[in-house]
């Protein structure tokens, strides 16, 4: 490898969410100049992050991408292990079904904003990334080699000398806009009817309330409600339900009424006051899913990754771990070409799209799966949660 030749470059990495920030990580380890710019403030000076809050599964391709920049292990740490998914029945009896035969094939349950911050603490340790929280990208001039962003007090702020955007702001994603002037880009997005809503079982006399290491599901045809361990031992519990059904559900009676009908147990679990508390007080939250092609363009030096390329259905727990692998891809390619960016952006763009174009497909046919085709709790328990 040329270091000297990479390490004489700089990169503007757009998003300091999930993939943003370990994205500047691998930059950062390659001694690349990196500027990582978030539209929000810095969340680990914030008691309450607004937004989602969700936890996520984390599997291989994610610890794949982890590994690379040596903090896999720093991350597994803060995460729950979940051997098995528990499901529950409407009859309210559970049933383990384990991801595999061994402890070693398992999933984590981890925080989204442990993770988030963990990853922007790593970010922060490389001397040659800069991270500028309350930055909103604005705008690219690739001949000018010039970004524009606005800071949290409205200026102008202009960045120069830049070689690359690598744009990982998200499914509503600005740079993918901006990437969209210097290229023909097929783009669609879709809307599902389910939205989804986050409840939390808090534990009962200082431990978990239900058994820890396991990601529990509570199929029920064209809804579902699922629950993950958290470190304080509570479970953070969402419930994705067609928006209509969250629509007609207007009264404490009518909702207490729709848990005991499908989620019993639930309701000892996460109890009544709770449910109708949280329920009055929250937005559903929609669920999108979005693929473009390519994901790049070399004469403009930009390209995508994460959302912001392909953002999917949950069903799969895929999303973040696609996100993270891009990164893996990503650098494969750019060490491959011995980081000429327009030689990489345009191999991974190759290598990229038709993987993403599939797990977003898998990832809605299996939305569709839950939603449609299942007649049978049993035979939904087998067929829908397989990826859970
Ligand atoms: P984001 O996390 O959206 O981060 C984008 C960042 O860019 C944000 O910090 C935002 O503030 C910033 N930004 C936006 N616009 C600008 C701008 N103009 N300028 C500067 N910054 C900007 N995936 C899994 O792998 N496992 C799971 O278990 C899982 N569960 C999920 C459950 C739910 C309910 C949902 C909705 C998603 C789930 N996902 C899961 C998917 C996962 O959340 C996403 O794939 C992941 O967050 C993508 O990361 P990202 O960094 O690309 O985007």
């Amino acid at each position: 490898m040329d270091d000297k030749h990479h390490t004489s470059k700089t990169v503007a990495v757009v998003g300091g969410g999930l993939c943003g920030a370990l994205c500047a990580c691998f930059f950062g380890k390659h001694g690349i100049k990196v500027h990582l710019f978030e539209l929000r403030s810095d969340i680990r000076q914030q008691e309450v992050v607004v937004g989602r809050s969700i936890n996520m599964a984390l599997s291989k391709r994610g610890r794949d991408a982890l590994n690379y920049v040596d903090c896999e292990d720093l991350i597994v740490k803060n995460g729950i292990p979940m051997y098995a998914r528990m499901i529950h029945d409407l009859d309210t009896r559970t049933h383990p079904i384990p991801y595999g035969t061994s402890k070693d094939q398992h999933i984590l349950s981890i925080d989204r904003r442990i993770l988030n911050e963990l990853l922007l603490t790593e970010a922060d340790k490389y001397p040659n990334i800069t991270i500028h929280f309350e930055h909103k990208f604005f705008s690219w001039d690739p001949d000018q080699k010039k970004a524009v962003f606005y800071d949290g007090n409205g200026e102008r702020r202009e960045f120069s000398n830049l070689d690359a955007i690598i744009g990982c702001d998200g499914s509503y994603s600005a740079v993918r806009n901006a990437l969209m002037k210097f290229e023909k880009i097929n783009f669609s997005q879709d809307y599902v009817p389910s939205h989804y809503m986050e409840f939390r079982i808090a534990p009962m006399n200082g431990e978990f309330a239900m058994e820890t290491n396991h990601l529990h599901i509570w199929p029920r045809r064209e809804f579902m409600l699922i629950a993950l361990p958290n470190l304080d031992k509570s479970f953070t519990t969402t419930l994705f339900l067609p928006i209509n059904i969250f629509n007609a559900i207007q009264t404490e009676d009518q909702l207490i009424d729709f848990f005991q009908t499908y989620f019993p147990d639930a309701i000892y679990f996460i109890g009544k006051k709770n449910i109708i508390t949280n329920y009055f007080s929250s937005k559903p939250l929609p669920l999108i899913s979005i693929k473009c092609a390519p994901h790049h363009s070399s004469s403009a030096s930009m390209v995508i990754l994460g959302d912001a390329a392909h953002a999917m259905q949950p069903f799969y727990a895929q999303g973040m771990n696609s996100s993270f692998e891009d990164c893996l891809i990503l650098f494969e390619q750019l060490n491959a070409y011995n980081f000429d960016f327009k030689q990489a952006f345009l191999g991974y763009s190759e290598q990229r799209v038709a993987n993403s174009h599939a797990i977003v497909d898998l990832s809605y046919y299996n939305y569709l799966e839950m939603r449609d085709h299942v007649s049978q709790t049993s035979y939904l328990v087998r067929k829908k949660v397989d990826n859970l």
